[in-house]
C-alpha cells in the first residue's frame, strides 16, 4: 500500500490503533489518531501518544477525521459506527488494519475467521507452529497488534492472525496464504441489519483474494459453512467430527486422521489433546491441517496438543475444591457457546447463566440442560428470561451477583460435579467486559 505522504486518520486508539499509527509513520504516511473513549480508559495510549508526538483527539470524533485521503479502522469498531457511515457518505476510502498490516507482510498469513474459537484456534496455531519449529506470531484479538509485527516477519515465517468480521468489512486486497472459517452462527446481527446472510457474507471475504496457490480450511460439519462458503479459487481442506475425508482431517475409532488427496496419516489420539470438548477437537483439527499444509513434523503437532492449556476465560479450569471442579467459560457470550460447554462435560453441571441478553432463544440447549444441569442460577438483567425459560425443566435460582451464585453452588455440589460459569449473555449489564466478568468469577471462586 503507498502511504506515502498521505494524511490517514486511524480511528481506534487501543494497541492495535497505536500500532497502525507507528506503522503509517514509519512508511511515510501522515496518522492521526480518534478515539471516542477517555483519558482514564485510555490511559496508557494516550502516554504513548504523547510522548511519540502523534497528533490525535480523545472523547469523541471531530470533523478532523476526514481531513484525511486514507481512513484505517481498530478492530473493535463495529462496521455500522456513525464515524464510519459518515466517512464513507463523504467517499473517503476506509480500510481495515489487517489490511494496512497485511500489506506490509512479507511471511505467510494464517487467517482465522468463524462466530466461534477465533481465539483459541489462533492461539492454538500460534504455539503449534512454534512447537514445531516454524517462527509464528500470534496477532489479533490476544498477542500483537498485527501492526506492530508485520515488518519483523519474514518470507518463510507465519503469522497466525485473529479476523472478525467487523475487519473483513474493510478488506481491498487482504490475501491469506491460509485461510480458515471454523463456523458460522448467528451472532452480532444487530449490526448487519439483522440479516444472517450480510454476516456470513462479511466472513467470506476472507478468501475473496485467494488463488490457485493458496489454501482454504472449512468445516464440514457446520450448516453455515455449507450453505454460505461458495465459489472459492483456492485449495480446500475440510474437517469433520462425522465424516472421511479425502483432503482433510477427520475422526475414526477415537483417532484423529490427516489425508491428502486420499493418502491418508495417523496424527494423534483424540485423548492426546488436553483441550476438552467436541469443538475444541475440531479447532485443533483446523490447525493440524493448516500444520500439514506446510509439512510440519507430527511429533512437534502431538507435543502442542497435548500441552496446550488453552486461553483464559475459555472452559478454564479455575481450581478444584473438594473434588468440584470450577469452570471459567465468561466469554461464552452466546447461545452456541454454551451448547458446546455443555456438550463438553460428562459431570453433573451447576450452571451459571444470564448477563446482557442479545435475544437468545434457549431452545437450543433446553435438551442439553435437562440431560446435564442439576441447576441453573440466573444472574444479570436476564434474570427472569433465563428464569422463565427454564424454570419448567430444571431448578432455577435467580442471584443478585455473580459471587452469591458461586457461593450458592459451592454449598450444593458434591464431589465430581462442575461449576460452571457459562453466560450465553453479553456482559455489560454488570461488568466492564467478559474479562472483567471471569475474573470476578474467579477471584469469587479462589475466596471460597
Ligand atoms: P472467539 O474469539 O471467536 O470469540 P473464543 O476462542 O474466544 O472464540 O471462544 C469463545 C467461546 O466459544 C468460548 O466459550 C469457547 O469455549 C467457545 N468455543 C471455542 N471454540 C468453539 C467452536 N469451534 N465452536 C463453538 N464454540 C466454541
Amino acid at each position: 500500500m503507498d502511504i506515502l505522504k498521505k494524511k490517514i486518520s486511524v480511528i481506534g486508539a487501543a494497541r492495535s490503533g497505536i500500532g497502525a499509527a507507528r506503522l503509517i509513520r514509519k512508511m511515510g504516511g501522515i496518522p492521526f489518531v480518534s478515539d471516542i473513549s477517555d483519558e482514564i480508559k485510555l490511559a496508557e495510549s494516550v502516554n504513548i501518544l504523547k510522548s511519540e508526538n502523534f497528533d490525535y483527539e480523545i472523547t469523541g470524533h471531530t470533523e478532523k477525521v476526514f481531513n484525511a485521503d486514507l481512513i484505517v479502522v481498530s478492530p473493535g469498531v463495529p462496521s455500522d459506527s456513525d464515524i464510519l457511515k459518515k466517512a464513507a457518505e463523504k467517499n473517503i476510502k476506509i480500510v481495515s488494519e489487517i489490511e494496512l498490516a497485511s500489506s506490509f507482510c512479507k511471511g505467510n498469513i494464517i487467517a482465522i475467521t468463524g462466530t466461534n474459537g477465533k481465539t483459541t484456534t489462533t492461539s492454538l496455531c500460534g504455539y503449534l507452529f512454534n512447537e514445531c519449529g516454524a517462527n509464528a506470531y500470534l496477532a489479533g484479538n490476544i498477542g500483537h497488534a498485527f501492526s506492530e509485527i508485520t515488518e519483523s516477519v519474514k518470507q518463510n515465517e507465519f503469522v497466525s492472525l485473529e479476523v472478525s468480521s467487523f475487519q473483513l468489512d474493510f478488506i481491498d486486497r487482504f490475501k491469506p496464504k491460509v485461510a480458515m472459517i471454523l463456523n458460522i452462527t448467528p451472532d452480532h446481527l444487530n449490526r448487519y441489519d439483522n440479516k444472517y446472510e450480510y454476516y456470513a457474507g462479511a466472513k467470506l471475504r476472507i478468501f475473496e483474494n485467494q488463488d490457485a496457490n493458496d489454501f482454504i480450511i472449512l468445516n464440514r460439519d457446520n450448516e453455515g459453512v455449507n450453505q454460505f462458503v461458495k465459489n472459492y479459487k483456492s485449495n480446500a481442506f475440510f474437517f469433520s467430527l462425522t465424516q472421511k475425508e479425502s483432503n482433510g482431517c477427520y475422526v475414526e475409532d477415537n483417532k484423529v486422521f490427516f489425508s491428502r488427496n486420499n493418502n491418508v496419516e495417523f496424527i494423534c489420539s483424540v485423548d492426546d489433546i488436553y483441550l476438552r470438548g467436541e469443538h475444541n477437537l475440531a479447532n485443533a483439527m483446523a490447525v493440524i491441517i493448516a500444520a500439514k499444509i506446510f509439512n510440519l513434523n507430527n511429533s512437534g503437532i502431538i507435543n502442542a496438543l497435548r500441552s496446550f492449556k488453552g486461553v483464559e476465560h475459555r472452559l478454564e479450569l479455575v481450581r478444584e475444591i473438594e473434588q468440584v471442579k470450577y469452570v471459567n467459560d465468561s466469554k461464552a457470550t452466546n447461545v452456541d457457546s454454551v451448547w458446546y460447554a455443555l456438550r463438553s462435560f460428562k459431570e453433573p453441571l451447576f450452571l451459571i447463566l444470564g448477563g446482557q441478553d442479545k435475544g437468545n432463544d434457549y431452545n437450543q440447549i433446553k435438551d442439553l440442560v435437562i440431560e446435564k444441569v442439576v441447576k441453573i442460577y440466573a444472574i444479570g438483567s436476564s434474570a427472569d428470561k433465563v428464569f422463565n425459560f427454564f424454570h419448567r425443566f430444571v431448578k432455577v435460582e435467580i442471584k443478585d451477583s455473580l459471587e452469591d451464585a458461586v457461593t450458592a453452588a459451592s454449598k450444593e455440589a458434591r464431589a465430581g460435579d462442575v461449576v460452571l460459569l457459562s453466560p450465553a449473555c453479553a456482559s455489560f449489564d454488570m461488568f466492564n467486559n467478559y474479562e472483567h466478568r471471569g475474573k470476578v468469577f474467579k477471584e469469587a471462586v479462589n475466596s471460597l
